[in-house]
């Protein structure tokens, strides 16, 4: 597959995702709009693109790792304008299904497949190649990219369908939002209450409160005050957003969901766009007067 790969969007999980197919010995063209992102996988070793039309003269399978659905659409528009040696895309972006379904008949017209990958697992999960991937697109170029998709994590074919794996993404973000969200407001009424902070985790971890916000977002990047997991706040409010629409299309009421989505504009309101995920917890503090930190921000 040398040089028949290209990658549009290097950003906090597009770099990593395209720096594990250099290490499997892949050469991916790669694409942002960013100069210096471009930059840094250049000096990896990865051939640039100098725009979406000369990616697409050069590979047969483009990867998307991109911020929102209308960047995704705008970015599909462009490459089924001028489709040039591409025959399949691999959304790695979280989209939700109607935007999907919608990239899926651009690209279709012009003669190119879509596979809907979007992936979890965070920064680290796509460092590490420990991903999970819901995969779902037609049998013929799902069985060419499962191999590539590989080396990002965990394979899980959802359906021949593009935006039935967008559904599945979608679902397992509201169930991380909650959990963060829940887990960070009970860790300040436990901080209020005089409670230790990495007891409390300890606790959690030990018991039946566990979950991905007790494992891995609240020890290692609110208890150290670092607020650096990798997801930005207005990211994962989109997440919420695309999931709620899609509930309420469904005719599902999601009560605990459209709460958590309040938490978290209020966080984006309060910290802007660009904070962390993680920071969720931050209004909470402040309405409660008190900070959840733990050994690792007392010792730093
Ligand atoms: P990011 O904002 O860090 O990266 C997006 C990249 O796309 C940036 O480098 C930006 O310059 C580039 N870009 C924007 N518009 C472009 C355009 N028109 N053409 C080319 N490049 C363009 O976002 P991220 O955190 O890497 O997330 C990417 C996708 O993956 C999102 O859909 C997100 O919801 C999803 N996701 C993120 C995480 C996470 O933990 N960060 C986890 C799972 C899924």
């Amino acid at each position: 597959m040398k040089d028949t790969i290209g990658f549009v969007g290097l950003g906090n999980m597009g770099r990593p995702m395209a720096e594990r197919l250099i290490g499997a010995g892949h050469s991916p063209v790669v694409y942002d709009r960013s100069q210096a992102a471009m930059a840094e996988l250049a000096t990896a070793g990865a051939p640039t693109a100098a725009t979406l039309e000369e990616l697409a003269e050069r590979v047969e399978t483009i990867f998307l790792s991109l911020p929102t659905p209308e960047v995704v659409l705008a970015v599909g528009r462009a490459i089924a304008a001028a489709p040039g040696r591409a025959k399949r895309v691999v959304d790695l972006s979280t989209t939700g299904p109607k935007s999907e379904m919608e990239l899926a008949d651009i690209l279709n017209g012009a003669g190119v497949a879509l596979v809907d990958s979007p992936v979890s697992g965070g920064v680290a999960g796509a460092r590490k190649g420990l991903l999970a991937l819901m995969a779902a697109g037609p049998s013929a170029h799902f069985t060419v990219v499962e191999p590539l998709l590989a080396a990002f994590g965990k394979v899980i074919r959802i359906a021949e369908e593009p935006g039935k794996a967008q559904v599945m993404k979608l679902i397992n973000n509201i169930c991380s939002a909650a959990s963060l969200a829940i887990t960070s407001e009970a860790m300040v009424m436990g901080a209020k209450a005089g409670l230790d902070a990495d007891v409390m985790v300890e606790v959690l971890n030990a018991g039946s409160g566990r979950t991905s916000a007790s494992v891995d977002k609240i020890p290692r990047f609110v208890l150290p005050g670092s607020f650096d997991f990798g997801f930005a706040i207005s990211l994962s409010l989109k997440d919420i957003r695309l999931c709620l629409d899609e509930a309420e299309r469904l005719g599902v009421p999601m009560m605990v969901g459209n709460a958590v989505r309040m938490l978290f504009a209020v966080t984006k309101a309060d910290f802007g766009p660009d904070a962390d995920m993680t920071a969720v917890i931050r209004p909470l503090e402040r309405w409660a007067g008190v900070e959840v930190r733990g050994r690792a921000a007392r010792e730093a």
